[in-house]
């Protein structure tokens, strides 16, 4: 893969970069992303579901246990993932010493943890993580193999998993992080995410009006007015080659 001088010169020369990665960085490991959830989980008993209504509010209201055994099934299938040279790569550029690498990412199933990377900016939570529903405290025992929701030691709330559901409001912490890593970037990285959806365009775009370069890493680039330069390719092929 070729990536362009001028294009490399600027990822290599970055004071402060920030990256947003997106659903195409854990579909190089295998992970289902929703847009291509039913063909790929043709052969699971889950396929019949429409995994908008598993992941949403409404959906865990009429069926708690529905959604939380979707949710188990799921963690099921991220225990054989493994991080992908993009994980790696993103990780080990955050431990440079000239420059200063900020990674937000959209993905929930902590692969880039798994690669190395100590500070994530989680966008849309984790889902090896849960919460209490009605109290929002974190419930830190052990759910493996448990297959119907869980009672909140402190309030007899519904334990769920914490990740952003569909038309649910991105973590406020999280969010004001990731605006702030835009705003001081001078080169903002979105990877494997398109740059014209909600809330990479938002990020990016915010970024762009402080000066910084955006630079998209995408297989199938979007057009976007926002984006300086595309780097078309697989993120773990497009990194393996940056060498950073
Ligand atoms: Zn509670």
């Amino acid at each position: 893969m070729d990536i362009e001088p001028e294009v490399l010169a600027l990822i290599q020369h970055a004071k402060r970069v920030t990256i947003l990665t997106g659903a195409g960085v854990s579909a190089e490991s295998g992970v289902a992303t929703f847009r291509a959830y039913k063909e790929e989980t043709q052969e699971s008993l889950w396929s019949q579901y429409d995994p908008q209504k598993m992941a949403s509010i409404d959906g865990f209201r009429e069926n708690p246990n529905r959604v939380w055994q979707w949710y188990q099934w799921r963690r099921n299938e991220l225990k054989n993932k493994e991080p992908n040279d993009a994980h790696k790569a993103i990780a080990k550029w955050q431990q440079s010493k000239t420059q200063n690498v900020t990674l937000i990412t959209q993905n929930v199933d902590g692969l880039h943890q798994a690669g190395g990377s100590k500070d994530v900016i989680e966008l849309h939570g984790n889902i090896w993580r849960n919460h209490c529903l009605q109290c929002l405290a974190d419930y830190n025992g052990d759910v493996d193999g448990v297959e119907t929701v869980i009672e909140c030691p402190e309030c007899g709330g519904q334990i769920r998993p914490s990740v952003v559901w569909f038309s649910e409001a991105l973590p406020e912490q999280a969010w004001r992080d990731a605006e702030s890593a835009s705003y001081s970037c001078d080169l903002f990285l979105s990877v494997g995410t398109s740059s014209q959806v909600y809330p990479a365009a938002g990020l990016a775009a915010l970024a762009k009006s402080q000066g910084a370069t955006v630079i998209e890493v995408n297989p199938e680039p979007t057009e976007s007015s926002v984006v300086d330069y595309c780097i078309e390719g697989k993120a773990g092929e497009v990194f393996k080659t940056l060498n950073i």
